[in-house]
């Protein structure tokens, strides 16, 4: 199939889940003068908290520099677990300490309160966010990552309540229509949403609670005020505040210096198939669960929510990159998994930033100069941003300074001339990624 060919007629260089829900100024109000929250960026990190502070009685004003959606929490892949995909965060070298198993253990159960969260806002709340609870398959990639996949089982089922088993590659269709992995995980606490209809969800119940929401205004420098608290100068005046709270995650900017100094932005890529013909979803992904892989060059993928087209997302390019060069190389990795699919062509392909940290670890807590802050979603922030909102905002309604989670902590770790610009390093990274996960599998096939 010639490159060209991957695309429809109908190509849209957009998420396809706008097709359900895009973005809206609908809901948006003027700027008031004074406020007792700000909150800067209305993705669900920034909506979840003033949702919750809006219910708690607080005066809740929301900036968004774009109009509302525009941000990761309308493009991602809607894949949601507590606890098991908190990855290389738990793990890695150094580890093992007893110490380390002790905050281990606490980040295990904080990951689970996220999961928790998210399904307790949306039964609370009423949104129709199309979510299905039918677990996740994580592929190993070689038999060594089958073997460390296995090593966590118990962990991840005593500590987060995952409901993990492990899936030999002689049991692997049970899960999945294809040879491509040495066997998985099965996790039955992890399920996924139509992350579109969500946010659009959580953003009427933030307005409907009596939060303030506005859109096409951007914060562009703060400033203590002498008897405490904040003025945050914005595209659309002054704005003062007993309390600011950040919530950019991958799109903060140079108006936090201190947190883009502790953040590694990075794309992720996704496409949308055509419809497939009837059946064929549910033959590719039996029970319609989340996939996700061990590889470095990780890729996740599922059903839409009509369960009529297969998402697939990736690592195409660590940097934003358009649709012709991601496309063609997200099209080759899914038909790699799934060479059924050869010949189906592309209605959608977008892109969308994550935010990294370097301990891979979510954050919440305040920088030295006091702005609260909410970040780093390590490419899973659709259970952890909303979770770390609403824990944000009941610390404030609480007025305590006691840590609300293990999340909550001022390790906030950077690197020496790191000034949060990546974009020099990503592609050396990326090739590097690619050259060891080409290594791996060529070691395994020996
Ligand atoms: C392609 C892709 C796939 C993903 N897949 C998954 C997945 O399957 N599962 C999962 O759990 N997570 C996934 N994620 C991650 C998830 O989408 C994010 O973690 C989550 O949406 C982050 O929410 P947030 O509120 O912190 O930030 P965002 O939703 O990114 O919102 C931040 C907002 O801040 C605004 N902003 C920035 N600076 C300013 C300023 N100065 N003034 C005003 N506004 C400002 C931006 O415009 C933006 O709208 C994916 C992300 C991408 C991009």
């Amino acid at each position: 199939m010639r490159q060209a060919d991957i695309f429809h007629p109908d190509f849209r260089a957009r998420p396809w889940w706008w097709e359900w829900w895009q973005p809206s100024n609908e809901l948006s109000q003027d700027p008031p003068r004074r406020t007792d929250v700000l909150i800067v960026g209305a993705g669900y990190g920034g909506l979840s908290t003033a949702l919750e502070l809006a219910r708690g009685g607080s005066r809740a004003v929301v900036l968004e520099r774009g109009d509302f959606g525009t941000g990761a929490s309308t493009r991602n892949g809607g894949m949601v677990s507590g606890g098991v995909n908190l990855g290389k965060g738990i793990s890695g070298k150094n580890r093992d300490s007893e110490a380390w198993q002790v905050r281990k253990k606490a980040l295990l159960t904080s990951g689970v309160e996220s999961m928790t969260a998210i399904e307790d806002i949306i039964a609370r709340e009423g949104l129709q966010a199309h979510f299905i609870r039918h677990g996740r398959f994580m592929g190993a990639f070689t038999p060594a990552h089958y073997a460390d996949l296995a090593s966590r089982v118990d962990d991840f089922n005593a500590l987060a309540q995952a409901g993990a088993e492990m899936l030999p590659r002689e049991r692997q269709r049970e899960a999945i229509a294809s040879d491509y992995y040495h066997g998985g995980m099965l996790v039955a606490r992890a399920g996924h949403l139509h992350p579109a209809c969500y946010y659009g969800g959580l953003l009427a119940a933030a307005h409907k609670a009596g939060a303030i929401l506005c859109a096409q205004t951007e914060a562009l420098a703060y400033g203590r005020k002498p008897g405490g608290g904040y003025v945050v100068k914005t595209s659309r005046g002054d704005i003062e505040a007993s309390d600011v709270v950040v919530a950019t995650n991958g799109y903060t900017g140079d108006v936090t210096p201190w947190l883009k100094r502790r953040l590694v932005p990075v794309a992720s890529h996704i496409i949308a198939t055509e419809e497939l013909p009837a059946g064929l979803g549910e033959a590719l992904i039996p029970g319609s669960r989340a996939i996700a892989d061990t590889k470095r060059v990780l890729t996740y993928y599922r059903l839409s929510p009509d369960g009529k087209r297969l998402i697939f997302g990736g690592r195409a390019r660590f940097t934003q990159a358009p649709p012709e060069v991601s496309a063609p190389v997200l099209y080759r990795y899914m038909t790699d998994r799934f060479p059924q699919l050869k010949g189906t062509r592309i209605t959608h392909a977008w892109t969308g930033n994550v935010a990294f940290a370097f301990d891979w670890l979510p954050h919440m807590g305040r920088t030295p100069d006091g702005l609260r802050y909410l970040m780093a979603c390590n490419g899973n922030g659709v259970a952890m941003m909303t979770y770390l909102g609403r824990e944000t905002a009941r610390k404030i309604l609480g007025g305590s300074n006691a840590p609300a989670n293990a999340f909550d902590s001022d390790d906030f770790p950077t690197r020496p001339l790191y000034g949060g610009d990546p974009s020099w390093v990503l592609p050396w990274v990326g090739a590097w990624y690619r050259m060891r996960d080409w290594w791996d599998r060529r070691r395994a096939a020996a």
